[in-house]
């Protein structure tokens, strides 16, 4: 099946500043893959091909000097197309077919979008006959094209299929991240999955946002991911897209940091309604302290509800000190009270 390809006609280019030349489909053996450049893209639509070709005029080029754009809605808009010289890697526009997604540094690419320049690939190799060499930019010029993600992507053959599996299946472009620093605002995007996903959603439950969690944290960035981190952003003082709820470096910095420590700092007693099964307002107490004293995650915290995930922490504190489970118990989901003086005493409290 071919890939439906916006036309020039269609996305408004301007009539060709000269006459790029012809190039047979035979004399196609290679397939270039290239990023827009070191910023962000956000824009999609019929803007991605007019902003480049203006570019591409400025620089005294014909027009828009690629094969085709792909956009990160997955749309792919006509430049050359497949039988005009390109102006993409000098050594390269006769026998590459250059093709760039419109996205820049280290953000990652849509799968839409991935899935489209890999059907572009699947039919340039149809109709050429042969199978053509995947490469990057940078493999034919020296230039930081088509960037780290895109040219890992490239590398591990360019993979269309199950891209969007949240669970981490399918094949996605390698990850280079050391699992502590800022991973680049590019790790958070709606539905796109990062390591750094989990440990934000994991610093957050630990800085008291669990409440935004129905499950997880995982590694999807979900709405329950940006709510809380608003929620985080907001308690900062920070207001407008300060406060948007998608992470940036300080945000990142201060939920790397350890919590402020949990009020009161003196032991308090139990209240005896405080029960698995019960609600009361001091369950919400028990869940920060569990939390500060690395009993977590609990997902749904803070609530006034002492449910099964709260349950479950409190046996993982037993299982530590087991001195303070009911006798003949193996599995003790109610904190008594020696257990939550000794619980607080870990958190900090004296
Ligand atoms: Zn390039």
């Amino acid at each position: 099946m071919s890939v439906s390809i916006v036309s020039r006609a269609q996305w408004g280019a301007k009539p060709w500043a000269g006459t790029p030349n012809y190039v047979s489909l035979a004399q196609r053996t290679e397939f270039f893959i290239h990023y827009d450049g070191a910023d962000h893209i956000t824009r999609t639509g019929n803007s991605v091909p007019q902003a480049i070709e203006r570019g591409h005029l400025g620089q005294g080029w014909a027009g828009i000097g690629y094969s085709f754009v792909v956009d990160q809605e997955g749309v792919a808009y006509e430049g050359r197309g497949w039988t005009l010289q390109g102006a993409h890697c000098p050594d390269h526009n006769i026998s590459g077919i250059g093709v760039q997604i419109a996205i820049g540094g280290d953000q990652e690419p849509s799968a839409k979008a991935l899935a489209t320049a890999r059907a572009l690939y699947d039919e340039a190799c149809q109709k050429t006959g042969r199978t053509l060499a995947m490469k990057g930019h940078k493999d034919g010029f020296a230039t930081a094209c088509p960037g780290v993600r895109l040219y890992a992507w490239v590398k591990a053959g360019m993979p269309a299929g199950n891209y969007e599996d949240p669970n981490g299946g399918g094949s996605k472009p390698p990850v280079n991240w050391d699992g502590t620093s800022f991973p680049g605002a590019g790790a958070f995007a709606l539905g796109r999955s990062h390591p750094a996903v989990t440990v934000l959603g994991q610093r957050l439950v630990a800085h008291g946002y669990g409440r935004f969690y129905k499950e997880g944290p995982g590694p999807r960035f979900s709405e329950a991911d940006r709510s809380a981190t608003e929620a985080f952003q907001k308690a900062q003082g920070w207001t407008g897209s300060d406060a948007d709820g998608y992470p940036g470096a300080e945000t990142w910095k201060r939920l790397l940091a350890a919590p402020k420590p949990t009020t009161p700092s003196s032991i308090v007693a139990l209240n005896p309604a405080v029960k698995p099964g019960a609600k009361h307002a001091q369950v919400k107490e028990l869940q920060q302290l569990l939390i500060a004293a690395g009993y977590g995650p609990i997902p749904g915290a803070y609530s006034t509800y002492y449910g099964p995930e709260t349950q479950k922490a409190v046996a993982r504190f037993h299982n530590k000190n087991p001195q303070y489970r009911a006798a003949g118990t193996s599995y003790d989901p109610a904190i008594g009270q020696r257990g939550f003086i000794e619980l607080q005493k870990e958190a900090g409290r004296k």
